[in-house]
């Protein structure tokens, strides 16, 4: 009977199996023609200074134009590149494409930002981790504008192979954030030990606000007793803004300033910024 039973569950599950390993080898054999054939591409979801409401950098995420299946988020598919090395050609890629698209943006004395996620797959592999910091170290910041994103939980797996990577892209002028903050197990001694500028607070947080407020604030504060930056993620409505001016972040990012926008659009983004400022310190200035 059992025999039986686990015969039928294993029918009854194989073709959805089947479906994902479909899934994961159209994915890895699909990624490297993606960057042959132009397939994938960034968008850049700015990052506004609260208090000031103005936009200084933008994060760049990866999207796949899919032939057959459209357009693919990177929760679909970097999950199944970070299994192979291909997670290695991947990033190199969007490091390359992210330093070539700064350019394009408008040169202010404060030259915007632009942030890179890097994969916690990279750092837990040494040849990946070298092929990755050669990219980095050939691209060079240009200005100190690339800042790299890192998962919590990423870095605190290999603390002791990751720290002198830090050390080193920090050196050839890249900031560096911790991303998803607050939901991995950082432990203090290290925080203080990280060549970091700044934290972002997980999108959690700021989802469950009401519940969240103790753990934000504690946040806030552990990161200004650290000097370190803090970055509110996925803030959606004006309450959740003016608390969190309230609480003293520094930068928020979310769908209550801008979705992801293509290069081009945060280029016209920038220069109507520009534009305002401009404007305003011409009404300010005195006449005559
Ligand atoms: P993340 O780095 O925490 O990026 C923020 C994600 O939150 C983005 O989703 C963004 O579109 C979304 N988001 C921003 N504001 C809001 C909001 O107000 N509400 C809601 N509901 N969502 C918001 P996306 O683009 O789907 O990226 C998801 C994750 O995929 C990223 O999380 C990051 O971990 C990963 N990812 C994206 N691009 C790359 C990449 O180039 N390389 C690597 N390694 N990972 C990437
Ligand atoms: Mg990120
Ligand atoms: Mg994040
Ligand atoms: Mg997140």
């Amino acid at each position: 009977e059992a025999k039986r039973s686990g015969r039928n569950r294993a029918c009854y599950f194989l073709p959805a199996m089947h479906r994902q390993v479909e899934e994961r080898v159209m994915i890895q054999q699909g990624i490297s023609t993606a960057i042959a054939e132009n397939e994938l591409y960034l968008e850049y979801q700015p990052i506004v200074h609260l208090q000031k409401n103005r936009v200084i950098g933008a994060e760049a995420l990866l999207r796949w134009h899919h032939p057959k299946r459209g357009r693919l988020g990177p929760e679909t598919f970097i999950p199944v590149i970070e299994e192979s090395d291909q997670i290695g050609d991947l990033t190199v890629w969007i490091i390359e494409t992210v330093a070539a698209e700064l350019r394009h943006l408008p040169v202010q004395k404060d030259g915007i930002k632009l942030s890179i996620n890097i994969s916690s797959a990279i750092l837990n592999k040494p040849e990946l981790a070298q092929q990755v910091n050669d990219a980095l170290l050939k691209v060079e910041a240009p200005d100190h504008r690339l800042c790299l994103e890192i998962t919590e939980t990423s870095l605190m797996t290999d603390i002791d192979n990751t720290l002198p990577l830090l050390q080193q892209w920090k050196a050839a002028g890249y900031s560096i954030w911790i991303d998803d903050f607050g939901t991995g197990y950082s432990s203090l001694s290290y925080l203080a030990r990280l060549p970091i500028d700044g934290v972002k607070i997980d999108r959690s947080f700021i989802l469950d606000f009401d519940n969240s407020k103790p753990i934000i604030e504690a946040i806030i504060a552990l990161a200004d007793t650290m000097n370190l930056l803090t970055v509110s993620e996925g803030i959606e409505t004006p309450e959740q803004q003016k608390s969190l001016i309230r609480l003293g972040c520094d930068f928020a990012q979310g769908y209550l300033y801008s979705e992801p926008l293509l290069i081009g659009l945060l280029q016209e983004k920038l220069e109507l910024q520009a534009l305002r400022e401009a404007r305003q310190t011409l009404k300010f200035s005195p006449r005559r």
